[in-house]
């Protein structure tokens, strides 16, 4: 080859890395900027006439100096490339994300690869950085994590009242029990059921019915605390789980509850309509053996108060099940 040829394909090299979709920058060991490509310049707003030869700290602001000294000093101890993917750090370069659809990424993400560059002695003497732009990935990424997140949700979640459904509120009540098993915490479980709803579907509609039942699960998440597992058991029958509570604070939840619904009217349309819950209440002891007589155990309870009169709390006592 000819020295004219070599400077020939020296340009054309330098022509291909300046046109590279992704960014390209050379350091030498003293962070000094050899190398600044076109994406560079296009999305950095810095010209290459303004930066090589310049201190790439002082040049660029905001760079997290502690990690990327340590990333091209590992490249050149160990004569090897490294990676940063966005997912561990999202970007190096703070750079605008020009897509149309952000999903709610204002700064362009970015994978980068450090690799050592030798000079002809074999020593190491600068380190290049390539920027691969991946936001398009993360977007479909994030996008593909939320529709799964919102997709779990769902599976778990009730239509009519969006408490937890039943499936998984029996999963969150196994995995109470046998936490209370393991760690002998105190725990109480509700289970309430609305007095004559059939009446009124009967009187009023389905629709007045479905209407009482999200009124129901509406008090119930006001009366509840965020640790409490509020679940729709099925039909009018709804069931709470109140980790860290004794038959005594739970009475004074399910009274609580129990008023509030006395007290409210639903209104729908034309409808006003006024309706009372029972309540069944067990607190974890060594008579339930299984989450399943636990839950047994609460519904006895809410059986006994729906015997003697409705509109009202009954606590677990061993003689209901003699
Ligand atoms: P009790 O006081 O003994 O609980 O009487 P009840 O009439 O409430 O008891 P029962 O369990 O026999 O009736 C429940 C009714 O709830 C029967 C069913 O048609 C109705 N139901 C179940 N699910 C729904 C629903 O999603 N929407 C409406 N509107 N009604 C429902
Ligand atoms: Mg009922
Ligand atoms: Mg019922």
């Amino acid at each position: 080859m000819t020295p004219t040829t070599d400077i020939g394909d020296l340009h054309w090299v330098m022509q291909i890395l300046g046109d590279l979709d992704a960014g390209l920058i050379v350091i030498d060991k003293e962070y000094k900027v050899c190398v600044w490509n076109t994406f560079m310049q296009s999305y950095s707003g810095i010209r290459a006439e303004e930066i090589v030869g310049k201190f790439l700290f002082e040049a660029v602001q905001d760079l997290p100096e502690l990690w990327l000294r340590s990333k091209v000093s590992t490249a050149c101890t160990l004569n090897s490339r490294g990676f940063s993917c966005w997912e561990d750090r999202p970007y190096l370069f703070k750079f605008k994300n020009f897509s149309p659809i952000s999903n709610g990424l204002k700064e362009m993400r970015q994978n980068i690869t450090f690799s050592p560059l030798t000079s002809v002695n074999g020593e190491v003497s600068h380190v290049s950085i390539i920027i691969n732009d991946v936001t398009d990935i993360a977007k479909n990424k994030i996008h593909l994590t939320d529709s799964n997140q919102k997709l779990s949700d769902l599976s778990r979640t009730d239509g009519l009242t969006k408490l937890f459904n039943r499936a998984h509120w029996e999963n969150c009540l196994q995995r109470e029990f046998e936490n209370c098993q393991v760690t002998g915490a105190t725990s109480s479980l509700v289970i309430f059921d609305i007095d004559h709803f059939k009446r009124v579907n009967d009187t009023y509609g389905h629709t007045v019915g479905d209407h009482v039942i999200r009124h129901t699960a509406q008090e119930l998440r006001k009366a509840s605390r965020g640790s409490d597992i509020c679940g729709r058991f099925g039909g009018e029958e709804f069931t709470v789980l109140l980790p860290g509570t004794c038959a005594t604070q739970a009475l004074y939840f399910t009274e609580r509850l129990r008023k509030r619904i006395e007290k409210s009217v639903v209104d729908y349309e034309q409808y006003s309509v006024k309706y009372t819950i029972s309540l069944g209440v067990c607190e974890l002891s060594p008579y339930q053996t299984s989450h399943l007589t636990w839950l047994e155990h609460a519904d006895k309870s809410l059986y006994f108060s729906k015997q003697t009169g409705r509109n009202r709390s009954t606590v677990f006592d061993p003689a209901l099940i003699r």
